[in-house]
């Protein structure tokens, strides 16, 4: 099946299954900035570096009063691997350290208003709007925490790894051995004994072993709270001076969720979503931009996912996955051809849909122009 755009939003952890080739997620599960994470960690006693936020005016009274010995300067996308990631600009790294105050706005210029392209972004990049600037921590160790709601296990799950901050997919091909996965019990939750023996595989000796087991339950707690899907730490790290830290965080959460968790899903930020999922968005449709030419139309998630199946199959590549929902009415179906035909890349669309919905549909001739076939763009 065709990889999709805009991983980060998308991606779901694949440790946990065989690797049936890339798969589609339509759940957009909401993904937040790094800082509005770190702030949910924060408000859950969770360990993290304090912080401030630059944004494109660049006025360094942000940063006023705020002072550490080191400082980390992180651009803000909602895709990782920005350490390791280069902007348009030819700017190096996603992610800098420096202990002079003065260098900070400059390193963020090189950062806001460029596209930081990294493993997880689009080709292209995403442009940065905001740079967090962190007081840096000195690393002694880099783990790896996830917990996450995981099919297979029909709930929820830990994922933890002594191999931190890096790729989890590379650690869990390369080295098995250093990943553990916890099936974790919704009713009994993370319980002293899994958070202790979590913690002892993560490699944390003495008291961070104690340390390091109060984040893990810490963070089973937020993702209660928040209804997230998951919640991944890359890095979680032990400090040189004692401190078990939560350096990167990544929260997923549950859509279904929204009308409990008002505040955290105000925080979306649209800026990165193509303008044309915002627009079939906002008609309750379920759209997700890829990189193909056959536009298609489908009522029913199953039937998007296996027309789009169909079309890689017969040597086509689909442009989206679109799926109309059940009870769609005349404006949304207008709204979906016209999402359609403004797309540069659709050169025919396919539309896949069930009888009884065109019984239904009382668009002007579009259901004879478009009845079950691949129909020519008109423009
Ligand atoms: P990502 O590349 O998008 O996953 O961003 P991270 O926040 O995980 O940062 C990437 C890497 O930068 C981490 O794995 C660390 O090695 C390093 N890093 C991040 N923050 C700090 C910090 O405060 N101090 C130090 N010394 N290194 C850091
Ligand atoms: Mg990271």
């Amino acid at each position: 099946m065709a990889a999709l755009k805009n991983t980060r939003s998308l991606k779901t952890l694949s440790v946990l299954r065989p690797n049936y080739g890339s798969q589609v997620t339509i759940r957009r599960n909401l993904n937040l900035q790094e800082y509005h994470s770190k702030d949910l960690l924060r408000k859950h006693q969770v360990t993290v570096q304090d912080f401030r936020i630059l944004d494109d005016s660049l006025n360094p009274k942000a940063l006023s009063g705020f002072r550490a010995n080191e400082y980390v300067v992180k651009a803000q996308i909602l895709a990782g691997g920005r350490g390791k990631g280069h902007f348009d600009n030819g700017f190096k790294g996603g992610v800098h350290l420096t202990k002079n105050p003065n260098e900070i706005v400059d390193l963020a210029k090189n950062m806001i208003g460029h596209k930081l392209i990294t493993k997880q972004t689009p080709k292209d990049g995403i442009k940065v709007d905001k740079v967090m600037v962190a007081e840096s921590v000195t690393i002694k160790r880099e783990t790896y925490l996830s917990i996450l709601m995981e099919r297979s296990y029909n709930g929820a799950a830990l994922v933890a790894s002594p191999a931190g901050g890096m790729d989890i997919e590379a650690v869990a091909e390369e080295t098995p051995h250093l990943l553990k996965t916890v099936p974790i019990d919704i009713y009994e939750g993370v319980t002293d004994k899994i958070a202790n023996e979590v913690a002892e595989f993560l490699e944390f000796k003495g008291a961070l072993k104690k340390k390091c087991a109060d984040e893990i339950k810490k963070l089973w707690d937020l993702f209660l709270k928040v209804d997230a899907t998951q919640l991944e730490i890359n890095p979680l790290v032990e400090t040189d001076d004692g401190r078990v830290v939560a350096v990167d965080a990544k929260i997923n959460f549950d859509d279904n969720a929204q009308f409990r968790q008002k505040d955290i899903f105000a925080l979306d930020d649209v800026s990165e979503t193509d303008p044309r999922e915002r627009e079939a968005a906002s008609y309750n449709l379920v759209y997700i931009d890829m990189d193909g030419s056959i536009g298609c139309m489908v009522n029913g998630a199953g039937l998007a996912m296996a027309t789009m199946d169909l079309i890689n199959l017969n040597g086509g590549r689909p442009a989206n996955f679109l799926d109309l929902g059940g009870g769609v009415g005349e404006s949304q179906v207008s709204a979906a051809l016209k999402i359609l035909e403004s797309d540069p890349k659709v050169k025919t669309v396919f539309v896949n849909v069930f009888a009884a919905f065109f019984r239904n549909c009382q668009l002007c001739n579009g259901c004879q122009r478009y009845r079950g076939g691949v129909q020519e763009k008109s423009s």
